[in-house]
């Protein structure tokens, strides 16, 4: 153990390190592709495309509860109800706008058991309310509060930090974090990491962030740089513990190569699916049982959660229509 450690670099362990490694049985359901935007290191946006099928939606809910997903993980471009297309799509189905849909396919999946999570980019605090009870949270990546006019021309740090505070007035348990491997500096990552503690030790609305790594896809225009070192990691784990103890660190194992290097640290392996990955399709997960082993390897306990944490299951932080479900949820977990 010593000569990993000193391979490593950082030792001896993080104290976290004996505590379970948790997961999310997820599945993905995209409303649409379609987005405004056009940023750089984007595989997943489309012009044209439409919105997804009433039927298709019927499918991935049937297939999610078949599967035993817990988390309906609900995603879009960004405002795609900006797009007069898709508006008048929306019309013909008789949704009064995006976040009509979006409330109505999360009812679906509440009606079933299932747990829907929305990342749907930059919402007003009006709208983040309205979604609100029909979500048990939400998300947005914080990406960076580098500016690079190429790599996001029309989604600046600003307005994703507007959204990120939006979310925390609106007290939505929430998700965010950055994204490595794209071009950016240590100092930059540190400075991102704490602008978001900033937000939460005012909020307290984060539950845990993201180190992602990013891996460009189909249609990304953005390429690949060398990811955080260990020890790199190790100072932004350390940082992190520092200014938001308790928020947790998410690492997805299927972009990041050295995830299972870094278990001693982090606290979450995300949302993990049998099904694809719908952002980074070549990226599959392993199956749920081999994180199990590699969690055991590593002295650690693989255990599930919500999409939403234990620490924001009070009425502090959720709807009526969430909180006996997620009680009843980590009752049994902890029995
Ligand atoms: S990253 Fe999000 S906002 Fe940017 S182009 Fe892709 S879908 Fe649109």
């Amino acid at each position: 153990m010593k000569a990993v450690c000193e391979e490593l670099v950082w030792c001896p362990a993080d104290p976290k390190s004996a505590a379970p490694v948790t997961y999310s049985r997820s599945i993905t359901l995209v409303l649409t592709h379609d987005c405004p935007w056009h940023c750089g290191y984007c595989g997943f946006r489309s012009d044209q495309e439409g919105l997804i099928s009433e039927a298709e939606i019927d499918r991935v809910i049937t297939v999610a509860v078949q599967g035993g997903a817990r988390e309906v993980l609900m995603i879009s471009g960004e405002r795609p109800g900006s797009m007069p297309h898709i508006a008048q799509e929306l019309a013909r189905r008789g949704y009064p706008d995006f976040w009509g849909m979006a409330e109505s396919v999360a009812e679906r999946c509440r009606r079933v058991g299932l747990f829907p999570h929305g990342n749907f980019g930059r919402m007003t605090e009006g709208e983040l309310r309205r979604l609100r009870p029909a979500f048990v949270s939400m998300g947005m990546m914080l990406v960076s509060v580098w500016d690079e006019p190429k790599m996001a021309p029309e989604k600046k740090a600003v307005g994703r930090i507007a959204g990120i505070e939006a979310a925390g007035r609106a007290k939505i348990p929430f998700t965010s974090g950055i994204l490595v491997g794209w071009g950016e500096s240590q100092p930059s990552r540190l400075r991102s990491l704490r602008v978001l503690a900033e937000l939460h030790a005012t909020y307290g609305h984060l539950q845990e962030i993201l180190i992602q790594r990013y891996v460009p896809n189909g249609g990304s225009r953005w390429p690949a740089s060398p990811g955080p070192t260990l020890a790199e990691y190790r100072e932004m784990v350390l940082a992190w513990r520092e200014w938001a103890p308790g928020v947790a660190i998410q690492i997805p194992p299927n972009l990041e190569p050295s995830w299972e290097s870094l278990l001693p640290w982090l606290d979450d392996l995300g949302g993990i699916s049998w099904a694809r990955d719908e952002v980074n399709p070549a990226r599959p997960w392993a199956q749920w049982e081999q994180y199990e082993k590699a969690c055991a390897r590593a002295g650690r306990k693989l255990i599930e959660r919500l999409p939403v944490y234990a620490s924001h299951q009070s009425a502090e932080w959720l709807d009526p229509n969430w909180g006996r479900a997620v009680r009843d949820f980590y009752e049994r977990a902890a029995a």
